[in-house]
């Protein structure tokens, strides 16, 4: 079968050297070609892509002329793979292992009406507690929100048939949140419990507010409803607050007394403003959304320095 490793990686020098020696096996049985995309790297990463390409023409890599962030990254990745090929997205940092990477194509084998498999881990033993009690809560608010659920589980690794693959390549030229497009797509998919292996080397580059960013980036794109839900908060408060001016109204008649309402003003005044800001805080959030997509920035730029795999070579060798 075609099959394309697609791995993003950003600083990951010392890590590299640990996750081809993990991968080498596995790539040589099945074949595959392996598409690394160096997303602005400022240290080494890109020299030693460049030698492991130098090596083995199955191996290449494209190079993006600055770092875009993951998403992006991977976004320009599928962009650069040609069609036919089912595709692997996993991370460069060593946390997805072949042994999971085989999980994945042991799923795929088991049935061709599975269109994409994902690598779910058991559990995120390396996140904190409040990250994680935060993560969760965000989840539960954002998934009665959405109509195709967020799946926190899932994470950028999976394996994808070509006809998907084709699919999540209609997605890369816009701004984009790859999880919501996990939700969005549907298809046939099947889940395999995986460990996360422990980092080879570095830290995590994702901050818990760098993860809700994209999480509330993903809302946005996924879904109207908090829009619906403002102007559904300020007709329910022009109605409240028509009731109580006809209430103040109807004391004043019966008893000629005036509420003394000052601190009931001020409630409601920053009752009010809060709410208005609020909503505008929302829209706002929906118009960068229409910003980003109609103003034709490129979502990635690649340096002169790519090197793509020889997916060209014929594959007679090998068949199935
Ligand atoms: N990564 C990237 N661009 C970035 C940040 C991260 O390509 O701006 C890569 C990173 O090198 C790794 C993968 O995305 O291969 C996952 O990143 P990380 O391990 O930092 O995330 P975590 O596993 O903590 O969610
Ligand atoms: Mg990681």
């Amino acid at each position: 079968m075609n099959l394309t490793f697609l791995i993003s990686v950003y600083n990951e020098e010392d890590a590299l050297p640990g996750l081809v020696e993990n991968f080498s096996a596995l790539w040589a049985r099945t074949g595959a070609h392996v598409l690394f995309v160096n997303d602005g790297s400022t240290d080494t990463t890109l020299l030693k892509l460049e030698a492991l390409a130098r090596g083995n023409p199955r191996i290449g890599y494209i190079d993006l002329s600055r770092n875009f962030g993951k998403e992006q990254a991977l976004a320009a990745g599928m962009s650069a793979i040609p069609s036919g090929q089912n595709v692997i997205v996993m991370d460069g940092d060593g946390q997805h292992t072949a042994k999971a990477a085989g999980a994945l194509l042991a799923a795929a084998d088991q049935s061709e009406n599975t269109d994409i498999v994902f690598g779910v881990r058991k559990e995120r033993l390396y996140q904190g507690f409040i990250d994680r009690t935060l993560s969760n809560a965000f989840y539960k608010v954002a998934n009665s929100l959405l109509r195709s659920p967020l799946d926190p589980r899932l994470g950028d690794f999976f394996f994808a048939r070509a006809h998907v693959v084709d699919t999540l390549k209609a997605f890369a030229g816009s701004k984009l949140f790859w999880k919501g497009v996990y939700s969005y797509i549907g298809y046939e998919r099947a889940e395999v419990p995986i460990d996360i292996a422990e980092r080879e080397a570095g830290q995590s580059k994702f901050s818990l507010f760098r993860r809700l960013g994209l999480a509330i980036d993903g809302i946005v794109w996924l879904s109207k409803t908090p829009l619906h839900i403002i102007s559904f908060l300020g007709l329910l408060i022009s109605a409240l607050s028509f009731g109580f001016a006809a209430f103040i109204v109807v004391q004043w008649l019966l008893t000629g007394v005036a509420v003394p309402g000052f601190y009931t003003i001020i409630v409601l005044q920053s009752f009010g403003v809060g709410i208005i800001m609020l909503s505008l805080g929302i829209m706002a959030l929906y118009l960068s959304v229409v910003f980003e997509n109609t103003s034709q920035k490129p979502g990635f730029i690649l340096s002169r320095r790519s090197r793509l795999p020889q997916w060209d070579k014929p594959d007679s060798d090998r068949s199935s």
